[in-house]
């Protein structure tokens, strides 16, 4: 997929594909997790048993979290936060990238240090753009969305077609990246 140039640095179906030693082995000190069907499928509570576990593993290894999140309840998003172990930003207007600045700033972590996950191109793929991080992008957890998303949900899966799953393949892409980035020595 090419909109604008715009590529995400990775699809999965779920984000538990995703090794978090992998981030942390590239260089990746703050994850960006969007709530609504990324982390929580729309119209529930809790958080995907796996998300949570994801996160577990992520803390431990000493990544931080925080939630970007364009969801208006901050009940809601209090309730995640706290199952999450992680900071929100509530109402953040992705694709606008200032949420996602700010979750950055909180976190003492730049850009470059930054990954999002997220399950929309519109709202996370697009704000992962003007922001400047990379974004892996989930299939969403249910096929409730709002209704605007649910427009452009057809949109977005043809965008989307041609884009490969596939963890290891990003992974490897990155690592060699970096490499080229230091001299020749692969991380
Ligand atoms: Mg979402």
């Amino acid at each position: 997929m090419s909109v604008l140039g715009f590529k995400p640095w990775c699809r999965v179906h779920r984000l538990a594909e995703v090794d978090p030693a992998d981030l942390e082995a590239l260089g990746v000190r703050l994850v960006l997790l969007d709530r609504d069907n990324t982390c929580v499928p729309r119209g529930e509570h809790d958080p995907a048993p796996d998300v949570v576990a994801w996160c577990e593993r992520a803390r431990e290894l000493g990544l931080r979290l925080a939630l970007v999140s364009n969801n208006w309840s901050v009940a809601a998003l209090k309730t995640t936060s706290a199952a999450l172990e992680a900071p929100v930003v509530t109402f953040a207007l992705k694709p606008l990238p200032f949420g996602l600045w700010s979750a950055m700033e909180a976190a003492g972590v730049p850009a470059e240090q930054t990954v999002l996950v997220g399950d929309q191109l519109f709202t996370d793929g697009l704000g992962s753009l003007l922001a400047n991080i990379p974004v892996i992008l989930v299939d969403p957890q249910s096929t409730r969305d709002l209704f605007y998303t649910r427009w452009l949900r057809p949109l977005e899966a043809r965008l989307m077609e041609d884009v490969p799953y596939g963890w290891e393949r990003a992974r490897a892409e990155r690592a060699r990246a970096r490499g080229a980035d230091s001299g020749g020595k692969a991380s």
